[in-house]
């Protein structure tokens, strides 16, 4: 990109580091956005997936411990959930049973 345009802005904060008020609330804006759009997956209950991996897992740290409270307490991200039974070896089927296949997908919207 050519150098003679506006040098503030949201390239001014994440190319050239400048930190002045333009490019703050270029950032903050950009962050807003992606906030926004951001993809939102449908959220099953986590009960049965934290007492898997609870039982499975040898040592679960205090992120995972933290990350598990979460899920319990607002449901965890389909994906999240598939990945974390794909690596444990098990499809998210023998985790989570049928609720596996009756997860409300517009749920995830909003
Ligand atoms: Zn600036």
């Amino acid at each position: 990109m050519a150098k003679t345009g506006n040098p503030h802005g949201i390239s001014g904060y994440k190319r050239r580091g400048c930190r002045c008020a333009v490019c703050e609330a270029a950032y903050q804006k950009y962050n807003a956005d992606r906030r926004k759009y951001r993809h939102k997956a449908p959220r099953i209950k986590a009960d049965l997936l934290v007492a898997f991996i609870t039982e499975n897992d040898s040592h679960v740290g205090g992120t995972s411990k933290a990350m598990m409270e979460r899920w319990l307490r607002d449901g965890v991200d389909l994906y999240v959930a598939d990945a974390a039974c794909v690596k444990r070896g098990v499809h998210p089927y023998e985790v989570f049973g049928d609720a596996w296949w009756n997860v409300p997908i517009e749920g995830g919207d909003d």
